[in-house]
């Protein structure tokens, strides 16, 4: 979650209140609500604004740390974009911009109407030269998420004021509560930009962890606002040095790149399970961790949908696609924390089981079975969406070491198990040891 606009598996880092989650949506189709919503804190911005701008006093000063932000966000905007390009044609993950370096700082540098300037002039550009090019953000989404950062450029900035700190180097005389401010102000960037754009996301996606973003979207959203703090430090001890900022914030950016790969590397994208090879992986390392011990065990499941072929036949290539990744989610759903599970081939998933013997195996297959049997997905048709129902699997069991001790032997005993649980009728539980 954050503050601007794009799809629902957010990685990375957008600077909060910028609501991205979602693909290019218009103004009247939301609920009354979110467009009261919306246009409430819009209003909000334009009358704080107003009230701001008459009791700011503006000096050179301040224009020339506007002009610098401005000049470093862009630079950091452009230089960024070949990484952010190559990131979207990978992952279907929200723009990644690093914004609130310059955001933050400007909340530590300047009056809160300056910082209104900077953060339209940063979103502006933002818009033209990334997310339109994206073509998924609309002008009035781009007026929103520049408003919803306004907002949290203020509240921040109102945190500080209460606390009679009125920039960085207030912070840096006032010792201890100097930083006790500036933490302060910190947080309340980062809570504000959250929770202004949970009403966006929830609306559209109703999902909680949209909502409350990955792990490594908050990391970055803080590493971003620490990084702010000391561009604006730098901007008033060492201003030349403010550049530096720069190469570091394009190795975060690639750090991100690079995790987009692993993991595009890693996962099957269509199950969003592990593919074949990054299972094989897994598996050696767990088996020859297990190979070590006395009393070792392992275990491993073949997954196959029984009849599959049907609900192609039924209902369509496509939907049979969100019938495997329904089945890879239930699955998953019924493994324990360090189980990992892999597609196979088409419709078939395996399962690597570390320290199962063959009863909790057959105990966890069975859990699977049963599962699947009573899942509930439904088929989308040009005449409206039907239930699919009567799904089921069959699954074989090969465990370690008595029906093997490699990860191949295993496979191949786990597979043999399968096929007997298909000729034996399907939608069953078949251990290899049970037919030998
Ligand atoms: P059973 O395993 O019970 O013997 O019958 P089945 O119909 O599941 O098995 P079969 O091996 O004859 O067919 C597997 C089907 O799975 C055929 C193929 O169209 C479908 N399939 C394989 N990969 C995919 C995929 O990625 N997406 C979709 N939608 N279907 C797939
Ligand atoms: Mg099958
Ligand atoms: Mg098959």
């Amino acid at each position: 979650m954050s503050i601007a606009d794009s799809t629902s598996e957010g990685e990375g880092s957008r600077p909060r209140a910028v609501d991205h989650k979602g693909r290019s949506w218009a103004l009247w189709d939301q609920s009354p609500l979110i467009i009261a919503y919306i246009l409430l804190v819009e209003a909000a911005v334009a009358v704080s604004t107003v009230v701001l701008a008459r009791h700011t006093a503006l000096h050179t000063h301040d224009l020339v740390l506007v002009a610098v932000l401005v000049g470093l966000g862009i630079a950091q905007a452009e230089i960024g974009r070949q990484t952010e390009r190559l990131r979207r044609q990978l992952t279907d993950t929200a723009h990644i911009n690093l914004t609130s370096v310059w955001t933050f700082a400007g909340v530590l540098l300047l009056p809160p109407v300056l910082v209104a300037v900077l953060v339209t002039i940063l979103y502006v550009q933002l818009s033209v030269r990334s997310w339109y090019q994206l073509r998924e953000i609309t002008t009035y989404r781009a007026v929103m998420n520049t408003c919803f950062v306004i907002i949290t450029c203020y509240l921040a900035r109102g945190a500080l004021e209460l606390l009679g700190i009125h920039d960085i180097q207030n912070v840096a005389g006032r010792g201890a509560f100097g930083m006790f401010a500036l933490g302060l102000a910190l947080v309340v960037y980062f809570l504000t930009g959250a929770l202004l754009v949970v009403p966006t996301i929830w609306a559209r996606t109703r999902s909680v962890s949209d909502v409350v973003g990955t792990r490594s979207e908050n990391f970055l959203e803080l590493a971003t606002l620490c990084l702010a703090a000391i561009v604006a430090l730098l901007l008033v001890a060492l201003p030349a040095l403010s550049i530096a900022i720069l190469p570091p914030l394009m190795i975060l950016h690639r750090g991100l790149l690079n995790r987009e790969l692993e993991s595009t590397a890693a996962i099957d994208q269509k199950t969003g399970v592990l593919n074949a090879a990054t299972w094989h992986y897994v598996a050696r390392r767990e088996l020859t961790q297990a190979t070590g011990h006395a009393d070792a065990a392992l275990s491993i499941l073949m997954i196959d949908l029984d009849h599959f072929k049907r609900v192609n036949d039924a209902h369509g290539h496509l939907n049979g696609d969100e019938v495997l990744k329904a089945v890879a989610t239930c699955i998953t759903g019924e493994l324990r924390e360090n189980d990992s599970v892999g597609r196979f081939g088409g419709e078939e998933f395996i399962v690597l089981l570390p320290r199962a013997r063959e009863a909790e195996a057959c105990k966890i297959a069975e859990r699977i079975r049963y599962a699947v049997s009573i899942m509930n997905t439904r088929a989308v048709h040009a005449e409206g969406s039907v239930p699919i129902t009567g799904l089921s699997v069959s699954i074989g069991v090969g465990t370690f070491p008595v029906c093997g001790t490699t990860v191949n032997a295993l496979m191949h005993s786990a597979d043999t198990a399968l096929y007997r649980a298909k000729n034996d009728g399907r939608n069953r539980v078949v251990a290899f040891s049970g037919i030998t």
